[in-house]
Parts: C-alpha cells; sequence; structure tokens
C-alpha cells in the first residue's frame, strides 16, 4: 500500500508540488486539503493597476478533501479539518502566515479583498516595505491613498529609499512617517506591516506561542519529519520567491530526487513604482527603470497563465 501524502493549504510552494502531481501519485495516495483558488500575491498590484485581469491561480487535478485545516496532531499522525480528521504518513504545509492586524488584513489574500480594494476610492496603507510601497504606487493610479511608513523600502540604499520616496510623492501619495497607532481611519487601511504566526500551529504543538515553525536544513519540522514546512509558515524561509523555492525543494525529496539540504539564497523582487516603471531589488543592489517592469509583467504573466 502506498503511503498517504496529505498536502495542506494552496501557497506558492504547494502549487510547485502540485505541479508535479502524477509523479507523486505513482509514490502515495495524494490528499489535498484547501480552497479551489487562490490569489498570487505577485500579480496582486497589477490587477490593482488595471494591468492584469486576474491574479487567480487554480487547484490542479485534485478535489480537495475539506477546505481548511483546524489542528494537527503530530504524535497521531492526523489533521483536524471542518469534515473531520485524517491520517497522514507524510504531511506538506502551505498555508502561510496572516497579517499584524492593523486595519483590513492582506493575508490571506482572496479575490473579496481585491474587489474591497477596487470599489474603495480612499485607501491607508500601513508599513512602508516592498508590499507597501508597491500597493502605494498602483492604488494612487485611481484613488486617494495615504501611507504610514517610519522608512520607505529600509533595505535598500539610502540614496534609493529619498528616490522612491520622492516618486511616491509626486504621484500623490501622502506619506506619513511614523507609525499608525490610532484609530483614525482615511478610507479602506490595508495591513502591510507583514505576517504573523496563526495560533493553531502552537495549539498543535509545532511551534512555540508566537514564533515561526522550526525546520531542519532539509524543511522538515525540526521534531516531526513526517512534516514538511514551506513558505511564510518556515522560520527559515522568507517570502514569495522562497515560498515557490521551497514548494520545488520539498517535490524533489517526496520523489527521493534529491538528498541536498535546501540552499538558502538571496532573491530578487521587482515592484511596480510609476507606470511603466519598476524597481528589482537584489540584495542591497537596486535597478530602477523600464526594463525590471517588463521583466515582472512576463515572469508574472506566465506563472498566472501557468496556473490558472
Ligand atoms: C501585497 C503583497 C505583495 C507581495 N508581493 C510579493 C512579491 O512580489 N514577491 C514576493 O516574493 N513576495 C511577495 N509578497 C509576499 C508573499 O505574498 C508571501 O511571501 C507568499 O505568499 C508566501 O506564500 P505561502 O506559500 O507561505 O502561502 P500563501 O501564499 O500565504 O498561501 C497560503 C494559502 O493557504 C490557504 N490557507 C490559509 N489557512 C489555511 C487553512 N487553515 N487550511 C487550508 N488552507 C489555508 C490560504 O487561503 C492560501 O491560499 C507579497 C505580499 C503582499 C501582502
Amino acid at each position: 500500500m502506498k503511503p498517504t501524502l496529505v498536502l495542506a493549504g494552496l501557497g506558492h510552494g504547494q502549487l510547485e508540488i502540485l505541479d508535479r502531481i502524477e509523479e507523486i501519485r505513482e509514490h502515495y495516495e495524494v490528499l489535498f486539503i484547501g480552497k479551489c483558488q487562490t490569489v498570487y500575491t505577485g500579480a496582486f498590484p497589477q490587477v490593482i493597476a488595471g494591468l492584469m485581469n486576474s491574479a487567480t491561480v487554480r487547484l490542479p487535478q485534485l478535489e480537495p478533501a475539506a477546505e481548511r485545516i483546524l489542528a494537527i496532531d503530530p504524535h497521531l499522525q492526523t489533521v483536524q479539518t471542518e469534515k473531520g480528521p485524517f491520517h497522514y504518513d507524510r504531511l506538506v504545509l502551505a498555508t502561510g502566515a496572516v497579517s499584524r492586524g492593523i486595519g483590513t488584513p492582506l493575508k490571506p489574500m482572496s479575490q473579496a479583498l481585491l474587489d474591497r480594494i477596487d470599489s474603495s476610492s480612499q485607501v491607508t496603507i500601513v508599513g512602508g516595505g516592498k508590499a507597501g510601497v508597491e500597493l502605494a504606487n498602483t492604488c494612487v493610479r485611481t484613488k486617494k491613498v495615504t501611507l504610514y511608513a517610519k522608512r520607505v523600502l529600509p533595505d535598500v540604499s539610502t540614496r534609493r529609499q529619498k528616490q522612491m520616496e520622492r516618486l511616491l510623492v509626486r504621484s500623490g501619495v501622502v506619506v506619513i512617517k511614523q507609525r499608525k497607532n490610532d484609530e483614525s481611519s482615511e478610507g479602506l487601511v490595508l495591513d502591510a506591516t507583514g505576517v504573523v504566526p496563526v495560533n493553531w500551529w502552537s495549539e498543535s504543538g509545532l511551534a512555540n506561542p508566537d514564533q515561526f515553525i522550526e525546520t531542519d536544513e532539509y524543511l522538515r519540522h525540526y521534531q516531526f519529519p513526517n512534516i514538511y514546512v514551506t513558505g511564510d509558515m518556515a522560520s527559515a524561509l522568507n517570502g514569495g520567491v522562497d515560498a515557490v523555492r521551497s514548494g520545488r525543494y520539498v517535490a524533489e525529496r517526496l520523489l527521493g530526487e534529491t538528498t541536498r539540504p535546501f540552499r538558502k539564497r538571496q532573491s530578487m523582487n521587482i515592484l511596480l513604482t510609476t507606470t511603466g516603471h519598476a524597481l528589482l531589488t537584489f540584495g542591497r543592489f537596486s535597478w530602477h527603470g523600464r526594463l525590471p517592469y517588463y521583466l515582472k509583467r512576463f515572469i508574472d504573466s506566465r506563472y498566472v497563465r501557468h496556473y490558472s
């Protein structure tokens, strides 16, 4: 009898695993727990900017056994869902993390959230990291935008930070260089301050309270090696590019194609700025111009086409 593999959540990494589902099914009885579709975050701002019609990606070739994972018993090897418990021999977690809780959460992302942003004439974005700055740049094309950010893009050089802040202001974004610490709201308040752990991880004994999940160098839970952790859930990973790479790696592990540890790499990010322009960052290196814009559009439309 084949061992049972439970794939939980339609995160970015899981899509990479599902891409190889035919091969995986030769080795495992596969159960998927999660929704049939999700929103690809890379393309989310492009939909807001009117550059793409949809950022929705879909579950390929599988019927979900249940929609929501509620808890896990790693000792009994069961996942609890709204449809009851399921046994696993191996489990891949890709259910992502959640927004911190200021105003309207951006994560988990949904089409309903995109529709809400679309129909709002005024938005306040909290957080000056890459997600917040890209959202401000795209929302300001059709809305009044306020951005609360102590610093704009703290990971890039000071010269680049100043340039990006000038561009935001020139486009009409009201940049308030402080934390948002009152309840007042100017339109729809979007939380772009980053993600935090979800309670069921610690309640299930997978992590300490308010901590991300620790893994070994093979992305297996440090205590329960039959559980793989991908994407934002894993303390060792960082951002969407890592989520995708971790999924590809776990697929290789499940298929017995690799015995090497997961290699962490510096990731490239590209965010939309003014019309027809984007900022590419790679560590402290950054490049602003048209070419990063075309590169981003190419990468994201190819991704959404592939998975939709
Ligand atoms: C506006 C914005 C733009 C971004 N742009 C970029 C970018 O350009 N590049 C980049 O690298 N990163 C980007 N990020 C970060 C990126 O979104 C995350 O790092 C990435 O989504 C993490 O993927 P993941 O696989 O962990 O899970 P997620 O993409 O968060 O997906 C988790 C999935 O699991 C589902 N789920 C949640 N809970 C459960 C449950 N209990 N049971 C079953 N299913 C569940 C969710 O509905 C969702 O479908 C952006 C973030 C934001 C907010």
